[in-house]
C-alpha cells in the first residue's frame, strides 16, 4: 500500500515486470527500425522513465527529442489537448515513434499525431507503455503496446497523481473501496 497525497494505491505491475515488457518493446523496434535511423519523440512529462529504460534498450542508431503536452489535471482528463511546447527538429522525411506513458481516451494522442503529420515524417508510430483501451473515444491504434491495463487510474514510473508518485519504481493503481 502507498498512500498519495489523500489516496491509497496498491501495486500494479512491479519493476521488473515492466523492464521485462519494455526491453521485449525495444528489441522489437531494434529490429523493425534497423537502417531507417528513427527519431524517437517523447511526451513529456510522465513519459520520462519509460523513455531513459527503453532508450537504452535501443542499439541502433536513433535520435530523441522532448516534447510537452499539457492536457491532463490530478484525476480527470480535460478532453482538449493544449500547447505542444519544444518541437524543433526537421521530421520531414524522418521514421517518427512517438513515446508516450498512456493512452487513455486517445485525444492526447491523436492531437500529438495531428500536429506531427503536418510536417511529413516518413512514418509515424505509438510505441506506449499503457493501454487503457476500454477508455478509447478516438480511432487510433498504438503499434507497440508494453501492458493494456483496465480503465483504473494508476500512478509510478513516471506516472502522478496531482504532482506526486512520478518517482516509484513499480507502477501502483488507485485502491478500489
Ligand atoms: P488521454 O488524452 O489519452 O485521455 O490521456 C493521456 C494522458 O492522460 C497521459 O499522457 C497521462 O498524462 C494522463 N493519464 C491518463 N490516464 C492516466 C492514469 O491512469 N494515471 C495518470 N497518472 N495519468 C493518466
Amino acid at each position: 500500500m502507498k498512500e498519495i497525497k489523500d489516496k491509497s494505491f496498491e501495486i500494479f505491475i512491479s519493476a521488473e515486470a515492466l523492464a521485462e515488457q519494455i526491453t521485449a518493446v525495444a528489441e522489437q523496434l531494434n529490429r523493425e527500425y534497423a537502417g531507417k535511423n528513427p527519431v524517437f519523440v517523447s511526451i513529456l512529462n510522465g513519459s520520462f522513465i519509460f523513455t531513459a529504460d527503453l532508450l537504452r534498450k535501443i542499439t541502433i542508431p536513433c535520435e530523441i527529442s522532448f516534447i510537452k503536452v499539457a492536457s491532463y489535471h490530478a484525476m480527470q482528463s480535460t478532453g482538449q489537448v493544449k500547447n505542444l511546447i519544444g518541437l524543433n527538429e526537421e521530421l520531414a522525411g524522418r521514421h517518427v515513434v512517438i513515446l508516450e506513458d498512456i493512452v487513455d481516451t486517445g485525444i492526447t494522442m491523436e492531437g500529438i499525431l495531428n500536429a506531427l503529420e503536418v510536417r511529413n515524417p516518413a512514418s509515424v508510430r505509438m510505441a506506449v507503455l499503457l493501454f487503457k483501451a476500454e477508455a478509447l473515444q478516438k480511432k487510433i491504434s498504438p503499434d507497440y503496446v508494453c501492458f493494456r491495463i483496465p480503465n483504473r487510474f494508476v500512478v509510478g514510473y513516471g506516472l502522478d497523481y496531482d504532482g506526486y508518485g512520478r518517482n516509484l519504481p513499480d507502477l501502483y493503481v488507485l485502491k478500489e473501496n
